[in-house]
């Protein structure tokens, strides 16, 4: 029997597209009316050398628990990679997991080492649908969970402010979406950590409810937009040097607008 699936009026939206709108409400609308609004960059091509390392270590990652469930720590192997900087982000997130595993079994923890989920996609309808796909969930304690990022990037270090704001916010977005969704009834979801193999660091937060509160009134005022059909302002920043809509946006984008776009961010 065939089933046909009713076409919704409006597309879900993603993190990114959320994180876009945060940015400049106007860079949201012309990605969200893009025929390339689902497209993630993850190719497997290496036009961008950065993009491709961070999907080859996003990969290694979805399949790294269940490979080593059976193996101790001592045992565990470290593969090998034709890029030999993706062989050293291997290398150093294999030793970080040796020592979360180490640490878990002197507290007899041992069954938290393995995650509730790897690439964990969730989708959540409502007037207008949101969705995410969520690198990993680790368990803490019997009744908490902690929302797991990888960020393979120099510019994703937690210790500069701005970045701890937007991942506040990414987070808050997939907290919210797992509650709504009601992935996890019986777990709090308390927690974020960042593992940036690139940096070498692991950061680890607790998820702030102001954060969670400002997800929803900017959620509410992005459907209020969309389904009003309302005006979505321009948000000028130096941001709009490396925005892919700068032309269509404004054509005189590259006349002089009093920012100096060669200052570091
Ligand atoms: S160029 Fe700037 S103002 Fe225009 S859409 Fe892009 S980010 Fe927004």
């Amino acid at each position: 029997m065939l089933i046909f699936m009713k076409e919704k009026k409006y597309k879900a939206i993603r993190k990114s597209a959320f994180m876009v709108y945060k940015q400049c409400p106007r860079r949201f609308e012309y990605n969200y009316k893009d025929p390339k609004y689902w497209d993630y960059g993850a190719s497997d091509d290496k036009s961008d050398m950065k993009i491709w390392r961070g999907n080859q270590f996003h990969k290694f990652c979805e399949t790294f628990f269940d490979k080593i469930i059976t193996i101790p720590p001592k045992d565990w192997s470290f593969p090998t990679h034709e890029d030999e900087v993706v062989q050293r982000m291997i290398f150093w997130f294999v030793g970080k997991e040796v020592e979360r595993h180490i640490k878990l079994e002197h507290d007899k923890q041992l069954e938290y080492f393995q995650p509730l989920a790897n690439e964990l996609k969730v989708y959540y309808e409502n007037t207008i649908d949101r969705t995410g796909h969520i690198d990993r969930i680790d368990r803490i304690g019997e009744k908490e969970v902690c929302v797991v990022e990888y960020k393979a990037g120099q510019s994703y270090n937690m210790e500069l402010p701005e970045r701890i704001t937007s991942m506040n916010a990414e987070i808050g977005f997939y907290t919210q979406l797992l509650k709504l969704a009601k992935v996890y009834p019986d777990y709090k979801i308390t927690h974020w950590k960042v593992i940036n193999p690139v940096l070498q660091k692991v950061w680890m937060n607790k998820i702030s409810p102001i954060s969670l509160r400002s997800v929803e009134t900017v959620f509410a005022d992005m459907v209020d937009k969309i389904t009003k059909k309302k005006v979505f302002p321009k948000k000028i920043s130096p941001l709009c040097h490396w925005c892919p809509y700068k032309v269509p946006c404004d054509p005189f984008y590259d006349k002089p607008i009093g920012i100096d776009f060669n200052k570091p961010l």
